[in-house]
């Protein structure tokens, strides 16, 4: 029996591909070993990744002026990689604030000592929207934002503009594949794989082919970029696991419908839930309404209390992950693609049942 699984990350797979990796788990297609235990370099590992790395950009609707990559190290790691690699001395890397991961994001670039600047940030209320105007700084080296903020459950609804010759750059760990985004409008996407597209241990990087024409030279092996997108992401051993069950998760998207399929499921799910906030007193959505997330969806109850009762007896039917992130407390469900309809449905029916018995 699955339990209804609201985790923020690592967090649900679809079941279809759980059961396909548990089919050829001892013995891959005919070859007579795992995928676990095969050769990075073997013929049938080489045709997994590559594979994989192509339905990537086919679903994202983007051609041969981009690369992608799956690197280790995580989302976290692109904080340090891209200032390192885009954000030359006489430049200044501007950043978006929205928050958490986006702030640990620009303070890499401070750690380095490069020139970076805040332009615009929610921090003033708390970080519950997306700021919705800004101003570039003089000779940008890129903009960067996140477009879904897990922890504080806003999302940016808008792919924003940028003057011709400015590299926008954003971090879709929480919410990569769930939707179609204007995908060639940015020139570097990068997330961790276990939020929405498979198991720990790979990071997901989609790069413009132009961007790295700008590239800072000088840049230790593993940290730049082309040393990666040179050897086809085998410059050493990538995470080979994580990677195979990442391109059954493509292959289960594309199998259903695409990035259109998802979005209209994943907005009737995220819909369902922001009914109950809206049709309560007792739920309150803590992010402005139209900066909500489809993905992380946080909420506080009336006190602290009623919330840990909440988790408890949410767990005790079988649903887990409810627990705010410890930074900010509260509840959150976190809903992402491969999360289905009927766990949100379950979760819904089970937030009118508490509010009933609490209110
Ligand atoms: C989880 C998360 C990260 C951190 O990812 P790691 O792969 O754990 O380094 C960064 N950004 C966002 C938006 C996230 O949700």
């Amino acid at each position: 029996m699955r339990i209804h699984n609201f985790n923020a990350g690592p967090a649900v797979l679809p079941e279809e591909v759980l059961l396909e990796v548990q089919k050829n788990l001892l013995d891959y297609k005919g070859a007579g070993l795992s995928v676990m235990e095969m050769s990075h370099r073997s013929a049938e590992y080489d045709k997994i990744i590559t594979e994989a790395r192509a339905a990537l950009l086919r679903i994202m609707g983007l051609g041969d002026d981009y690369e992608a990559v799956f690197l280790q190290g995580g989302a976290s790691t692109q904080f340090l990689m891209i200032p390192m690699n885009f954000c030359p001395e006489d430049k200044v890397a501007n950043y978006i604030d929205t928050g958490t991961w986006a702030t640990k994001a620009w303070k890499e670039a401070k750690k380095i000592g490069k020139k970076f600047e805040v332009i615009a940030s929610s921090a003033d209320r708390d970080y519950t929207y997306i700021p919705k105007t800004w101003k570039l700084t003089e000779n940008p080296a890129y903009l960067h934002i996140t477009t879904n903020n897990t922890i504080r459950g806003s999302e940016w609804k808008i792919d924003p503009d940028v003057p011709a010759g400015v590299p926008l750059i954003a971090d879709m760990s929480s919410n990569f594949l769930s939707r179609p985004l204007d995908f060639a409008k940015y020139d570097l996407i990068y997330g961790g794989a276990q939020k929405n597209i498979g198991p720990a241990g790979a990071t997901f990087v989609v790069i413009k082919k132009s961007l790295l024409e700008k590239q800072n030279s000088g840049i230790p092996t593993m940290l730049d970029y082309k040393t990666h997108i040179d050897k086809d992401s085998m410059f050493n051993t990538p995470p080979a696991f994580s990677i195979y069950v990442i391109g059954e998760v493509l292959k289960w998207i594309e199998k259903n419908g695409g990035l259109e399929a998802r979005e209209k499921y994943n907005r009737q799910k995220a819909k369902i839930l922001y009914d109950v906030f809206d049709n309560s007193n007792f739920y309150n959505g803590t992010v402005v309404p139209e900066d909500r997330s489809w993905m992380n969806v946080p909420f506080r109850l009336p006190s602290e209390d009623l919330e840990k009762k909440f988790i408890s007896e949410a767990k005790a039917k079988g649903m887990i992950g409810l627990k705010g992130h410890r930074s900010v407390g509260g509840c959150r469900a976190s809903i992402y693609n491969s999360l289905p309809m009927k766990s949100v449905e379950y979760l819904a029916q089970f937030m009118h049942e508490f509010e009933e018995a609490n209110k």
